[in-house]
């Protein structure tokens, strides 16, 4: 009666989910204050004011029709024509309104652009630990998810393991950095290494292969690291971004794709882009967040905050014996579990009411990610716990 494969999709509870539904009724139970909810990737931080203030501006000063109207399916070409002025300055490239598709979101993006590319039998390189929902939009759309493992050492690509699992099928690698859940930020000397082995099997393969470059928390890093920008290391690369980060709207659902503009047949990509948008009935995003977008380009919500949620829990932890990749960007610590499975680690965690979200989910067994985009308070109030957790596996007996 109903597709096997949505109905199973449904059925299957996300971990992350189910976390922060048992953290809501723990918090009835026992009070909010009493419970450490580190499962979701939901910002603490407010809005900067500039989000409220260019709302309030647009509903005052524009014709209601215009406000709450369509705008054309791939986003309002003004908007579209901001971002394309934006980017161009900011790194120096050459993409116009014509390779830019306002979305939903980066979740839409994605699933726009892996159907825009896929065919049957292709395959989509993932690499773990990776956001699960990638596998969702890689299989929905008929192909094929390959899991290529990060280096465990520093979470860094796997350059060899790469170049091992990429055959003629492969169409895309989906590249996430600074990554949810490792927190790491892949640096140009490994994304340039990358670019080589896609440019060699482009050419032994002699069809393209992209770089989905899923930039949801570009600007989210700290001391000042780069976050090389790939179209510019990679021809092949279409950017999926979103500003659910890093303006904290994740409920307003806004992002684009941006299809390089030396990327091989982009009017071509971008005609593809607009039929996946039509066909999964991402037409026009938002009216009134695409009409903010212009004056909110290169803003961003307080990161220092975030900044100093991740000093303060970085160090806390190793301090009472956990092994924790230490975070560059995005708001996520991946934390080694001491236990070898990681969900009965996460249930002796919630002894102490510290909800973390086991790895298995991400692609890779033996972590657990913990989100730090919660209220530093939070993050202080949780310490205790943490440190009578570390006491049931590192206490010399
Ligand atoms: N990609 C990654 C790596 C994410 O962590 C998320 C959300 O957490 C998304 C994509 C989806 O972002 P959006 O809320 O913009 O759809």
């Amino acid at each position: 009666m109903f597709s096997e494969k949505m109905l199973d999709l449904g059925n299957v509870r996300s971990v992350i989910r189910e976390t922060f539904e048992y953290g809501l009724k723990r918090s009835a139970e026992i009070g909010a204050e009493n419970v450490f909810d580190f499962s979701l990737g939901n910002p603490s931080v407010p809005a900067p004011n500039v989000v409220n203030e260019s709302l309030i501006d647009i509903i005052n000063n524009t014709d209601s029709t215009a406000l709450h109207g369509y705008t054309s399916a791939p986003g309002d070409v003004s908007v579209r024509k901001k971002i394309a002025e934006y980017t161009n300055n900011l790194y120096n490239t050459n993409v116009t309104q014509n390779n830019i598709y306002l979305t939903v979101g980066a979740a839409a993006a994605l699933s726009i652009t892996v159907k825009a590319i896929a065919e049957e039998n292709d395959e989509i390189i993932v690499l773990a630990p990776f956001f699960p929902e990638y596998r969702v939009f890689i299989e929905a759309a008929g192909a094929k998810c390959v899991v290529v493992k990060c280096r465990e050492s520093d979470f860094q690509i796997d350059i060899p393991a790469l170049k091992a699992a990429i055959n003629k099928n492969t169409k895309a690698i989906i590249i996430n950095s600074p990554c949810n859940p490792s927190g790491v930020v892949f640096t140009k000397e490994i994304l340039l290494n990358v670019a080589n082995v896609l440019n060699d099997a482009q050419k032994e393969f002699e069809h393209p292969i992209f770089i989905i470059a899923d930039e949801p928390y570009r600007e989210l890093v700290y001391n000042n690291i780069e976050v090389p920008y790939i179209p510019n290391l990679y021809d092949n690369t279409v950017v999926c971004y979103s500003f659910s980060k890093s303006l904290s709207l994740p409920g307003e659902r806004i992002g684009y794709i941006l299809i390089n503009d030396k990327c091989v047949n982009n009017n071509l990509f971008f005609n593809a882009v607009c039929g996946a948008g039509r066909a999964l009935g991402y037409v026009c995003a938002p009216s009134i967040f695409q009409k903010i977008i212009p004056n909110c380009l290169g803003k961003t919500a307080n990161i220092e905050i975030y900044e100093k949620n991740r000093n303060i829990l970085y160090s806390a932890l190793t301090n009472f014996g956990f092994e924790v990749i230490k975070p560059d960007g995005a708001f996520y610590l991946f934390v080694k579990s001491p236990d070898s499975d990681a969900n009965k680690f996460c249930e002796a965690a919630k002894k102490f009411e510290l909800l973390l979200v086991p790895s298995d989910s991400f692609g890779i067994e033996g972590f657990v990610r913990i989100s730090y985009c919660v209220s530093t308070k939070q993050i202080e109030n949780s310490l205790p716990a943490f440190e009578k957790l570390a006491n049931l596996y590192f206490k010399e007996k």
